[in-house]
């Protein structure tokens, strides 16, 4: 691990000052990824920005009747939210179907939000990788594709988006709130805060340099049988091949959205109107375009049978 300064900060106007004064700065909250990749020497940033006394760690209710949760609250107690079980369930179900217990109790809604890829040739700093360092190539694409992307990929990058918490806030029209080093705050619906890599995939988010997560926004309940479905090689403590997280209604109309496949949470409307056909129809749509390689073209099947036995374990068409 390379050398670095460290300093607390108490408020998110202290966060944006401190980013903006040391070059080269990184926001640390429960450090679950950043610190991994700081060992690995594939993060190096000269000074660390403790934000955990910044007092992001509550969730409360908005006038609008949803739920505006702090970019500090950890996984463990979003999980274990009395409104968050019963209104959110999806967004239950999918942080208790990430990572460990250990994690989830330092783990932070924003952290889960920037986690890097896992795709191995990042991890492996003797192989090339765009993402890591741009310019060098891909081992990926031409390597051992089983885990990565299928959809939303590039040229230059395959990787998936590992969370499964953002799967089911992207289901739940969740917004990021953030605060910028000159004080401005602005609001990003999901949908757009995680970018597609094309040929610049070391630029994963909309955030600027310096620009802090405060929150996540979700809207009023919808109602509905929630159900996050993982598939993985093991039971436990695995990143998804695919996720499914489903909302979906008595009429059998829903929305979908799935992980393990794409650069970020993948979703797309246009197939939640066709599934009250069934998961082949709504597949077709919600995976059109897809360029998966020769390990991971099962994944394109995997999808669909993964949304049939949610769709079927919600009472509605297969
Ligand atoms: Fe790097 Fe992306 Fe290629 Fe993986 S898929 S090696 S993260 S450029």
């Amino acid at each position: 691990m390379k050398p670095f300064t460290y300093e607390r900060v108490n408020s998110p106007a202290e966060a944006a000052a401190a980013a903006t004064r040391t070059q080269g700065a990184r926001f640390i909250a429960g450090g679950t990824n950043l610190l991994d990749l700081m060992k690995l020497q594939i993060e190096n940033p000269a000074h660390l920005i403790d934000v955990n006394g910044i007092g992001l760690d509550r969730i409360e209710p908005t006038p609008e009747g949803g739920l505006r949760i702090g970019a500090l609250v950890r996984n463990t107690d979003l999980a274990a939210d009395k409104r968050v079980r019963k209104d959110y369930a999806l967004l239950s179900r999918a942080l208790l179907a990430g990572a460990s217990g250990q994690l989830r109790n330092k783990a932070t809604t924003a952290g889960n939000l920037l986690q890097r890829t896992r795709c191995p040739y990042f991890y492996d700093t003797h192989q090339p990788c765009n993402k890591r360092k741009p310019g060098t190539g891909c081992a990926a694409i031409g390597g051992f594709s089983r885990q990565l992307g299928v959809i939303g990929t590039s040229d230059a990058c395959i990787a998936t988006h590992p969370s499964d918490m953002a799967v089911a806030m992207r289901a739940l029209d969740a917004i990021v709130e953030s605060v910028k080093p000159n004080g401005s705050t602005r609001a990003t619906p999901l949908a757009n805060f995680h970018v597609l890599p094309g040929d610049t995939p070391h630029i994963e988010t909309v955030l600027e340099p310096g620009e802090l997560i405060t929150a996540v926004t979700l809207p009023a309940p919808v109602g509905g049988t929630h159900i996050y479905h993982k598939v993985r090689d093991r039971a436990s403590y695995a990143f998804a091949l695919v996720s499914v997280g489903a909302i979906v209604q008595r009429d059998g109309s829903g929305r979908v959205a799935v992980g393990g496949v794409a650069p970020k949470p993948w979703r797309v409307e246009a197939a939640e109107r066709a599934l009250a056909q069934g998961a082949k129809a709504a597949t077709e749509i919600l995976m059109a375009g897809a360029r998966p390689k020769q390990d991971n073209a099962f994944k394109v099947t995997l999808v669909e049978r993964t949304l049939g036995a949610v769709l079927a374990q919600a009472g509605a068409k297969p």
